[in-house]
């Protein structure tokens, strides 16, 4: 399996290279050649099997020899170690056909453990094999960051620098990147918010002078194989829920566009998904998308859920290259509309293509607040802000009652716990484990919002 760039003009990479890479060298994302199919007999073979052989058998296709089968599946294991519930991904009934699918039970309480502990154990096994150092570089609106520096901490063969949004992250996440005390993690806090940490990361990627210095490596959702760990979890629960013989519905939480477009690659496979449901918070770029056809930014609103303060959403690329029926240069095009004029529209055939695969709905502030506190009353259950705006879009959009309505639960309460108090009165309590995060010693290095200084810090923590 190789894969190519969005925008059309990089060399095409095996999955290793395309891993390690990151960003493809054009400023594109890489994407399969093809998606791989799986029958309804395979996929209704997943049923009762472990996570992780799931896991193998959904990502196989895509390795293209880069890891032995037995191999793989120690990495695996490693990988999924330290997740506190046997499923990894449990189910939790909600109503008589809803289902949350509580993707927080790993190190840092949110869904980008999944891929995150993954790659941490991917990067590790092909950094000694090929005897290679490298620089991981990551904007984070608060849950990348942490899950990268949980899955990179201590690690041979890489640093890890991990740019914030100074004062926008909540304060258990901020301090989930800035108390691990092993020497090769570094917390940057920038005087801008997240789509000016992510701008900076990319034009450190598009430096390529520097990139090869340091041997830059990049693990946002833009790294295509943390796309591919989280299409995993969309077959264990849809067949937990009787697919294949009947189809599902998923609701997802959505900023960048990676999570989302894991379920795309999951219809793509041959799940039969019925509808693929957009849940964006008040920075609603992406509903604004099928709603007007014009993929527009607007300035960023701070919510109260701040990992989806989002207005450049990287990885619609990938379905854009989709929608424009596999043409890099359109998608460059329409990508640089966007930077420099702030937008562009969608051609008709693409805008329908768009509105048959998805549906999408945004919830306010208000309206956020006000499914946490249903939730609450309703099942017992504290759920975070961002899953909340799931829950209200699932309402919204729920269509046929007979076709069971999974939404993914994003992330843990506790990592959010002001919102969630306001919401209902009740405190949730970080798990045990964490329980003294708030009193350990803290470090990390303020950044203006400025290529060159970001990259004086990056280089030269690299050559220290
Ligand atoms: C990252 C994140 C999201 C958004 O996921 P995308 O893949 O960026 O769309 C939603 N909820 C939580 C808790 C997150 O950490």
């Amino acid at each position: 399996m190789l894969y190519v760039s969005t925008r059309g003009n990089a060399p095409k990479l095996g999955f290793e290279e395309a891993m390690l890479a990151g960003l493809a060298r054009d400023g594109g994302l890489y994407v399969p050649e093809s998606w791989p199919q799986l029958s309804p007999d395979e996929i209704a073979a997943f049923a009762g099997l472990p996570y992780e052989e799931v896991a193998l058998r959904v990502m196989r296709p895509y390795l293209g020899g880069a890891f032995g089968e037995a191999e793989f599946l120690d990495i695996l294991a490693r990988a999924y170690a330290g997740f506190d519930h046997p499923a990894r991904c449990p189910l939790r009934q909600t109503g008589p056909n809803d289902w949350l699918l509580e993707l927080f039970h790993g190190p840092t309480l949110a869904f980008k453990d999944v891929a995150m502990q993954l790659i941490g154990q991917m990067f590790e096994e092909s950094l000694k094999r090929n005897d290679r150092r490298l620089t991981i570089v990551g904007a984070t609106s608060g849950d990348t960051g942490s899950a990268a520096i949980e899955a990179f901490r201590g690690r041979a063969g890489v640093e890890v620098f991990i740019l914030f949004p100074d004062g926008r992250v909540s304060e258990v996440q901020r301090r989930q990147m800035t108390t691990p005390a092993e020497a090769n993690v570094h917390a940057l806090a920038i005087d801008g918010d997240f789509d000016d940490a992510q701008a900076r990361v990319k034009d450190m990627f598009n430096d390529h002078a520097f990139r090869d210095a340091v041997g830059l490596a990049g693990v946002n959702s833009i790294n295509w194989a943390r796309v591919l760990a989280q299409v995993v979890y969309y077959f264990t629960s849809a067949v937990a829920l009787g697919a294949p013989h009947r189809p599902v519905s998923f609701t997802v939480p959505t900023g960048n566009f990676g999570d989302i477009f894991a379920g795309h690659v999951a219809r793509r496979m041959g799940l039969p998904i019925d509808r693929l449901v957009i849940a964006t918070n008040q920075n609603d770029i992406l509903h604004r998308t099928l709603a007007t056809g014009a993929h527009r930014r607007a300035a960023v609103r701070p919510s109260m859920s701040p990992s989806m303060d989002i207005q450049i959403s990287s990885n619609f690329e990938r379905l854009l290259f989709e929608l424009y029926d596999r043409e890099g240069p359109a998608v460059a095009a329409s990508m640089e509309d966007l930077r420099r004029a702030g937008g562009f529209e969608l051609p008709q055939g693409a805008l329908g293509q768009l509105r048959d695969g998805f549906d999408s709905a945004s919830a306010s502030e208000a309206e956020t607040a006000a499914a946490i506190a249903a939730t609450w009353h309703e099942t017992g259950e504290l759920v975070c802000p961002h899953t909340a705006v799931g829950l209200h879009a699932a309402r919204l959009r729920r269509g046929d009652p007979e076709v069971p309505m999974i939404v993914l639960a994003t992330a843990h309460a506790a990592k959010f716990p002001d919102a969630v108090e306001a919401a209902t009165g009740q405190r949730p309590a970080l798990p045990e484990r964490m329980a003294d995060l708030l009193e350990r010693p803290e470090r990390l290095t303020r950044v203006p919002n400025e290529l060159a200084a970001i990259e004086a810090v990056v280089g030269g923590e690299r050559v220290a």
